[in-house]
């Protein structure tokens, strides 16, 4: 059985948990305190308020250990808010975050809540068929340095990228009621855990 855990301070938290008990194999736990880090072979991030999360992780004293873990090799896969969450560089802001992506995000790139669509894209990394995006107030990737792999682009946009044991992706594959994005994270999460401790 593998153990994902989902931070779970605010936002897009049980549907993420949903996805990942509709896996075989797979187990999902809500993420609050710094002992539930123990034994995870991956972490997501979900979508929310990213200014939120930041408050929060810092508040509990979260940040500098999942920093640590991140860094050590957790897999870790960051939606819309959590993609924010692991940017080194954020347009228009004096901080980061986490601060561990090469990739410099543009927040609510797409402009308010309004604005959100669904777009059918081919990411041939995930999945042979196209999959259904979603964006709600979403960033996208303004910049990416050299050593991120950009996994999909919308309008010459990038919005899903990964970078060794991180993976972000602007959009919430939790909402869509597909679980290809989920498989492949567990399946890249399944392959470190041989590396990861
Ligand atoms: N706009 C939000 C932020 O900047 C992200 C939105 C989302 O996660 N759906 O944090």
């Amino acid at each position: 059985m593998l153990t994902i855990g989902v931070l779970a301070l605010q936002g897009a938290v049980q549907e993420h948990l949903d996805c990942l008990h509709s896996l075989p194999g797979v187990t999902g736990i809500p993420v609050k305190k710094a002992a539930d880090l123990n034994g995870i072979a991956g972490l997501i991030l979900p979508g929310g308020e990213s200014t939120a999360i930041g408050k929060l992780l810092q508040e509990f004293q979260l940040a500098p250990l999942l920093i640590a873990k991140i860094r050590a090799g957790l897999p870790v896969w960051g939606t819309c808010a959590g993609m924010i969450l692991l940017a080194k560089t954020i347009v228009d802001q004096p901080n980061c975050h986490l601060g561990l992506m090469d990739i410099t995000v543009q927040r609510n790139a797409y402009g308010s809540q309004l604005n959100s669509f669904t777009t059918n894209v081919l990411i041939p990394a995930v999945s042979s068929a196209p999959l259904p995006l979603v964006f709600i107030r979403a960033p996208y990737v303004a910049k990416a340095g050299p050593n991120v792999k950009v996994l999909a682009t919308v309008a010459d946009k990038i919005v899903a990228v990964e970078q060794g044991n991180m993976l972000a992706t602007a959009f919430h594959p939790e909402l869509t009621g597909n679980l290809e994005f989920h498989k492949y994270f567990v399946a890249k999460a399944g392959k470190q855990k041989l590396t990861f401790s």
